[in-house]
């Protein structure tokens, strides 16, 4: 059957989707991923045929582009994406339409091409999903720019459509994370991760020192002054302390990095967390469930967007620890750092994500949407 996924052009949206892809091409299927240039290396690897449009969205290429840090400008700016978007896709994918389209991101251009096609839709959930019993508390304000493109669709009323789009689907956390989970019905499936090879990224060299990962993510993360308070927290410990910064900081602009610090622009996270002792996180989704996975103690240093939610989680089932990202010392970044354990919560934890079935759950789910 011929799949087709769809996700924001972003390390936090695609790389989730991954493990997903490769499973379903091991399984005899043909996948195609629209994304933008920046993706199509990793996806193909994946085992997917790239189908390659033009975005709008910040992309690391582009040293100026920034994500909106707050949430009144993203509905509009998606809009603006899903325009431009939509006519690329309908037009790549006319004569060969796919069974199915895959997606995380209800108002993208993919997965409305499939509702105004009648082609079975299937939500993935790369965050904490909402229901009738816990609702994500961000507002994601519509200006009138959502309500319009769904009506020129003729896909009906906006909030109408949200809500049915996104009624059910497949979610990358365990239940054990959720919030509610236990309320979330059949429609739902809490598959965890679904991690895989990242060959894209290269090997890592480990040694015998403690390892402390330290990463803000791929979006909000050009915070020198975090990066200096890491340096005077950690900096004269017997520890390998690996700094991931992003694309876009001014790395030269740092001052002095300390003998035992490494700071890098990206790293193979999978691979520096398999042996990390603490990682020190922005607490992205895809992140913390990838220190969930390997159980690595996390001091959560919220950001943006779902962070702060992500982290209060953490917090909550005794995963880990949430500093204040405005007001963090060095001193109590080296003292959450060295009381950082594999607390009995974070290996059962580790347990839990292991076993929600990952990526052959989630073809499963795909699959059956598609007949
Ligand atoms: N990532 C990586 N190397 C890095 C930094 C990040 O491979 O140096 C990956 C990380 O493993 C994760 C994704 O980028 O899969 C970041 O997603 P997340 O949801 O944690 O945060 P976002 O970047 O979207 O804020």
């Amino acid at each position: 059957m011929h799949i087709a996924f769809f996700s924001m052009p972003g390390h936090g949206h695609v790389n989730p989707l991954l493990g997903m892809v490769s499973e379903l091409v091991r399984r005899g299927h043909r996948v195609s991923f629209g994304t933008t240039g920046t993706f199509a290396p990793r996806v193909e690897q994946a085992g997917a045929t790239a189908v390659v449009y033009e975005s709008l969205l910040p992309d690391e290429a582009d040293p100026g582009a920034r994500w909106p840090t707050g949430m009144a400008g993203i509905i509009p700016l998606m809009i603006r994406e899903s325009r431009l978007v939509y006519p690329q896709v309908v037009a790549a994918f006319a004569g060969d339409l796919p069974d199915v389209v895959v997606s995380d991101d209800s108002l993208g251009g993919g997965r409305l091409m499939a509702e105004v096609l009648g082609i079975p839709g299937v939500q993935v959930w790369p965050f904490f999903t909402s229901g009738e019993h816990w609702r994500a508390p961000m507002e994601l304000p519509d200006d009138g720019s959502g309500a319009a493109w769904l009506t020129e669709l003729g896909l009906g009323g906006y909030d109408d459509y949200v809500a049915r789009s996104m009624d059910g689907g497949i979610v990358l956390l365990p239940r054990e994370f959720q919030y509610a989970g236990d309320t979330f019905g059949e429609r739902f499936h809490f598959v965890g991760p679904c991690l895989t090879e990242r060959a894209f990224q290269g090997d890592w060299p480990h040694d015998d020192r403690p390892l402390a990962y330290v990463s803000l993510g791929t979006a909000f993360n050009d915070r020198p002054d975090f990066y200096r308070t890491c340096f005077a927290a950690l900096g004269d410990l017997p520890w390998r302390v690996v700094i991931s910064v992003g694309q876009w900081l001014d790395i030269d602009a740092l001052g002095p990095v300390p003998a035992n610090v490494e700071v890098h622009r990206r790293v193979p996270q999978l691979k520096v967390l398999e042996r990390a002792d603490v990682f020190v996180t922005h607490a992205g989704m895809g992140s913390t469930m990838e220190a969930l996975y390997f159980g690595v103690p996390i001091v959560a240093v919220p950001q943006a967007a779902d962070q702060p939610m992500n982290a209060a989680r953490i917090a909550e089932l005794g995963l880990g620890v949430v500093l204040d990202a405005g007001t963090v010392t060095a001193a109590q970044l080296r003292a959450a750092v060295l009381a950082a354990r594999r607390t009995p919560e974070l290996i059962a934890m580790r347990a839990a994500v292991r076993s929600a079935g990952g990526a052959s759950a989630a073809a499963e789910v795909i699959e059956a949407a598609a007949r």
